[in-house]
């Protein structure tokens, strides 16, 4: 086969080889760029948890939390005892859950009833820096997630919502079927957690509502929130949580949720929601059961996801141990994989990258002076984390694995002390030093309520970074990441949080006309976009679409001072790095949840705006990859 011309498909030129080849492995839904990544982080971690646990590795002594994961990861591949056991461990929970006489006497026990059998809430509940003020601390509420975790795919002509709603039934009947529940009860708890899930997703957000960060801050005195969830006693409930010192207010992060909590939660429909919970909590448990049960409660995400089997016991060890003690495991890898000069190098990098950010921002043309000021300022204070953080928070140092109890009683001990951990920061101050992803993970983030940026060790990885690539192929992979993650600091969303990451409005009203102009624009370039039988949500991505341009303006910008800038490499590079393979599932399901383009137009629309693409590869309305100049766009 002929290669396809990079001037008409930049993705398929660089990729296309590599694509044919590859193979998602039937324990996931892509392979490929981040997805490859992941895959050998695990791989690593999993030889280095096996020989931890056969003597040929020490434990680092700096590090005793790792101990526990390695106990925890050693009870998931004994699996023996809970083979034979089936549903037995989790009928002490389930029991409690029906035993549930009254509204009274469960709003009575809530806080109990959460913490110590692990009963789902009718909403979700965080602990979040307050963006007005975010040096202290703020209770967040927003509605309980959904089966079909969007609201897109409840429309009444969504096909594929109507499909998963019928594997979620089939999964869930065969589950009830082992409980101790007659046939009759079965049937109406599958019934009321359908309903039940139903009228949530009627008053919940969408992604794209979602996707506005500024429309997360709705304040409400405990008893305005307490008005809307009617049958509900929030205000027992944080009494219950906090005693004396109970928060005088909430936020509604999503609002929708909180106003229409009474539909979906009431006096009437109290048993409704006992069922809800019934299933939820079965369904939850069975991850921590027989293998048997683990694979038939993974059956439903798996189906969504477009996932073959569940991973290996081995894996499934390592995956729980590495997700609740992520920090420490994070730090671990960190401090055995990731060496000083490349940790020196990139943060040079990202110095140089917030430094071209200033001089353009300086120059940019449609800022008033004052914002540009302030844009600086926030550039100037913006924190970097990078790779993984020089100590482990404390409370992990109370995560103990009790090596007599069960795995699933081993789970919820540790739950329960990683919610008190999360409830508990409503008593201190924000803690500015935590990190918010691990360093085994391969991702990075900009946080806006903190005004900084972090970059696990993980990510810092060919083809994203190695000592090994040019500095343009550097440029056109983590480079143009760290751009991106930076330019979050002044988007739609970054530019209403000042540099201390409070709620602040600093730009002029002729700022954000300017601004919105510019977003419309980017919008219209990719909505409606055909992608394998789906469109394309401008809206929903276009704050992921700014950021990249960010990132390649600004990286363009700095190849522009270097005498040795190999543009090919760069956008070679920039091609490489969104290298994936997706399972269909996936790849519908992201279109209308994922705020990032698809990777193959984050690869090949993006470039499409800048004249150092045109000249490097002689691109000419003639070929694939042209845009008319009217409709280029750089914004910073
Ligand atoms: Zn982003």
């Amino acid at each position: 086969m002929e290669k396809v011309r990079i001037q008409d498909d930049l993705f398929q030129n660089v990729n296309g080889e590599k694509l044919e080849k590859l193979v998602i492995p039937d324990d996931k839904f892509m392979a490929g760029g981040f997805a490859q990544l992941m895959e050998d982080v695990e791989n690593i971690m999993l030889k280095d948890f096996a020989a931890f646990l056969n003597g040929e590795k020490a434990i680092p002594e700096n590090l005793p939390e790792v101990k526990e994961a390695v106990k925890l990861y050693k009870k998931v591949l004994d699996a023996d005892e809970r083979n034979k056991e089936g549903i037995t461990p989790a009928l002490k929970y389930l029991d409690k859950v029906k035993s549930i006489s009254s509204l009274n006497e469960f709003n009575e026990n809530s806080v109990a009833l959460l913490l110590d059998y692990g009963m789902p809430m009718p909403f979700k509940f965080d602990v979040q820096p307050d963006m007005k003020n975010t040096a202290i601390n703020s209770f967040a509420i927003e509605g309980p997630e959904m089966i079909l975790l969007d609201t897109s795919f409840y429309d009444e002509d969504n096909e594929t919502g109507k499909q998963l709603i019928g594997v979620y039934s089939q999964v869930t009947s065969k589950l009830l079927s082992l409980t101790p529940l007659s046939e009759e009860e079965q049937k109406q708890y599958l019934a009321d957690t359908l309903t039940f899930d139903r009228n949530v997703s009627k008053v919940s957000k969408s992604m794209v509502e979602k996707a506005d960060y500024v429309a997360y801050y709705n304040p409400m005195t405990i008893s305005e929130a307490q008005e809307y969830f009617g049958a509900f006693d929030l205000n027992s409930f944080l009494k219950q949580l906090y005693g004396e010192n109970m928060p005088d207010k909430i936020i509604a992060y999503d609002d929708k949720a909180v106003k229409g909590f009474r539909t979906y939660f009431n006096e009437e429909n109290f048993e409704q929601y006992l069922h809800w919970a019934y299933v939820n909590l079965l369904i939850k448990a069975c991850g921590f059961l027989s293998e048997e049960l683990h694979t038939l409660s993974t059956t439903f995400s798996r189906t969504f996801l477009g996932i073959a089997k569940d991973p290996t016991l081995e894996k499934q060890a390592y995956q729980l141990a590495s997700e609740i003690f992520s920090e420490p495991i994070g730090v671990y890898y960190g401090r055995t994989y990731f060496g000083e000069e490349a940790k020196t190098d990139v943060v040079n990098m990202v110095k140089e990258i917030i430094e071209t950010y200033k001089e353009r921002v300086a120059n940019n043309d449609f800022l008033a002076a004052s914002t540009k000021e302030k844009a600086i300022l926030k550039l100037d204070t913006m924190k970097i984390k990078m790779g993984y953080p020089d100590k482990v928070d404390p409370f992990y140092a109370t995560m103990k694995v009790d090596e007599n109890l069960n795995l699933l009683d081993t789970m919820k001990e540790l739950n329960k002390i990683r919610q008190l951990h999360t409830l508990n920061k409503m008593l201190k101050p924000v803690d500015r030093s935590e990190w918010l992803m691990p360093g085994h993970m391969v991702n990075a983030c900009f946080n806006p309520f903190s005004n900084d940026i972090t970059f696990p060790a993980a990510i810092l990885q060919e083809p994203f970074y190695s000592l090994k690539q040019t500095a343009s192929e550097n440029l056109g992979g983590i480079g143009a990441v760290i751009g991106h993650e930076i330019s979050h600091c002044f988007d739609n969303n970054g530019a209403k949080f000042d540099e201390n990451g409070n709620l602040s409005d600093w730009w002029t009203e002729n700022d954000c006309a300017e601004f919105k102009k510019k977003t419309e624009k980017m919008i219209k370039v990719y909505d409606g976009m055909d992608f394998h039988g789906g469109k394309v949500n401008g809206e929903l991505i276009v704050s992921e679409n700014i950021a990249d341009n960010g990132g390649m303006a600004v990286t363009l910008a700095i190849m522009a001072k270097r005498n040795n800038a190999d543009y090919a490499e760069y956008f070679r590079n920039w091609a490489r790095i969104w290298c994936m393979k997706a399972s269909p599932e996936y790849v519908q399901m992201a279109l209308v949840r994922d705020v990032h383009a698809p990777n193959e137009l984050r690869a090949n629309i993006m470039p499409r705006n800048f004249e150092e693409w045109y000249k490097t590869f002689s691109v000419t309305e003639n070929d694939g990859m042209f845009m008319p100049e009217d409709k280029r766009l750089i914004i910073w």
